[in-house]
């Protein structure tokens, strides 16, 4: 007999099951409830976009984009054409230096052979650019053809020059549209403002949202495949540091009322365009002169992005990045004051804050303020929520220069946290298990469950006549608080049995005076 198969969650996913998700519920209302009087309204975005849109906004070289991002083509018929370009890019990077390039030219000769053959029988659409790098191939092509198969330098260069031209317009072939399932959800705001033209709304735009978040990062306690962020943003208006200190006020005020305890939260500047760029060259200056103390990613970074070295939680590090000039020391008097305003809001609001200056961002559109708050019970992925000022970001996507703040919460490490710390409210109880005996208080049964649901009150009323025993029994299995007993003598006296069951008391009710009674 063939094995049954025994499918699995994917690995890095879950379910989140009942009663945990009562919790789900609670955080997502409170956080309704609180953002709503701030002003935000919410924001039901698309769970995939186009995959250009991550990586102009959270950066092509980051870790996310690079790496993370869940991919796929729209038009599914491109997909033997998208590995036979995946797999001529590998060839010429493994072997064309080796000198054997025909492989690589028979391969790209199909290819070209193979999306002209998909658009005759209509399963591709050649778009202009498409046309035009096709066309630029075969020219490529031809050319190489021509060259003799002389071993003589010069033509030997030319003939890698070619192959180099061709593999770059491989690389940059593209069949179909890319999507993207979001990594993050503040891209996906930004292009909702600009598309809306939400600039002409009063501003700033306060919106705020909650959803699933993708990325492929390796599992591990508080860190998932698909997580859940709430997040939200500030776009338009001015950059006032009262609105950065009102957006902390937020998530904070948002912690307190769901009572977590514990939650720090570490603030810092990371300057302005006109700044920062001289703070990351004196960065790198000193960088290179400890680059023997440093591990290869950091050392890595020292040319790539020196800021991220700062981020760096290798034990071996610490004690030389410790000793790093700080960007606070270099801040320009504009963001000097900024950030000196962002802590007397903060104070103003009761809001306890440590600075950070580790904390960083690495890409340019970050601007001033970046915050990010932990909680305790969360082991090494502690960092609640992260966020920061990004006053360049609906530019780089299209719309017209705009201020810009926002944060994201991470709701599965919050919830951790908070059941770690047995913050979860009781989830409801039942309150009414319906007893009933007979085929005959099958009608009484159906019409008082309707009643007392109809009041508010949750009821179990089960799908077929059980002996009593039994029937209470299972109405503690569910954690009722009453069972109301429906018997042949209820339904003809029209009095009706109520029973306690945590202390077994019992009373009778007609139908009135037990809603009456319950509603106390
Ligand atoms: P980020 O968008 O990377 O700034 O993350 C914001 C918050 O989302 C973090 O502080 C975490 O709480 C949460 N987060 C990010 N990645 C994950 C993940 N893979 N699993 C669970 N939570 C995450």
């Amino acid at each position: 007999m063939a094995e049954k198969q025994r499918f699995q969650a994917i690995k890095g996913t879950r379910d989140l099951l009942p009663p945990e998700t009562a919790l789900w519920n609670h955080v997502e209302r409170t956080a309704n409830e609180i953002f709503s009087t701030f002003g935000f309204g919410e924001i039901r975005l698309p769970i995939f976009e186009p995959t250009e849109l991550f990586a102009r906004s959270i950066g092509a070289d980051t870790d996310v984009v690079s790496k993370e991002m869940y991919t796929f083509v729209e038009n599914p018929g491109v997909s033997s054409l998208e590995e036979l370009r995946h797999i001529a890019v590998q060839m010429y990077a493994l072997h064309i230096k080796d000198g054997f390039p025909d492989f690589f030219l028979a391969l790209i000769r199909s290819l070209i052979h193979l999306v002209q053959s998909k658009s005759q029988v209509r399963e591709l659409e050649i778009g202009s650019q498409l046309q035009s790098d096709l066309e630029r191939m075969q020219l490529i092509l031809n050319e190489y053809e021509k060259l003799s198969s002389s071993e003589e330098l010069h033509e030997k260069e030319k003939k890698s020059k070619l192959l180099s031209d061709l593999a770059i317009k491989i690389q940059l072939l593209r069949f179909s549209d890319r999507v993207s399932l979001r990594p993050e959800a503040t891209a996906s705001v930004c292009r909702a403002y600009i598309q809306h033209g939400m600039h002409s709304l009063p501003q700033p735009v306060k919106l705020y949202y909650t959803g699933p978040m993708f990325r492929r990062e390796r599992p591990q306690k508080g860190r998932y495949r698909q997580f859940y962020q709430i997040g939200a943003e500030v776009l338009g208006g001015t950059d006032a540091p009262a609105i950065d200190a009102e957006v902390i006020e937020m998530v904070m005020t948002f912690f307190a009322r769901l009572g977590l305890e514990g939650a720090k939260l570490d603030i810092n500047s990371i300057g302005c365009r006109e700044c920062r760029p001289a703070y990351v060259e004196l960065l790198r200056a000193e960088l290179v002169k400890v680059k023997d103390q440093l591990q290869p990613d950091s050392q890595r970074r020292i040319e790539t992005n020196p800021l991220r070295v700062l981020d760096s939680k290798l034990e071996s590090e610490q004690p030389v990045i410790e000793k790093l000039p700080r960007i606070a020391e270099h801040l320009c008097s504009a963001c000097a004051a900024h950030y000196a305003s962002v802590k007397h809001n903060l104070v103003l609001r009761n809001v306890a804050y440590h600075e950070n200056w580790r904390l960083v961002r690495g890409l340019d559109y970050y601007m001033r303020t970046t915050f990010e708050i932990t909680a305790p019970g969360l082991g090494s992925q502690n960092a609640v929520c992260g966020g920061g000022r990004y006053d360049g970001l609906i530019e780089i996507l299209g719309g017209l220069p705009t201020k810009g703040i926002g944060f994201a919460i991470g709701e599965d490490r919050l919830i951790l946290s908070l059941q770690e710390a047995g913050k979860a409210p009781a989830p409801r109880r039942l309150d009414v298990y319906v007893a009933w005996m007979g085929e005959k208080t099958y009608d009484t049964a159906v019409r008082a469950a309707r009643a007392l649901r109809g009041a508010g009150f949750a009821v179990e009323l089960p799908a077929s006549a059980q002996k009593f025993g039994k029937a209470l029994g299972h109405a503690d299995k569910l954690g009722a608080r009453y069972a109301l007993i429906l018997g042949d003598d209820e339904v003809a006296s029209g009095q009706w049995t109520l029973k306690t069951l945590s202390d077994g008391s019992q009373s009778k009710f007609t139908e009135p005076d037990l809603l009456a009674h319950l509603k106390l």
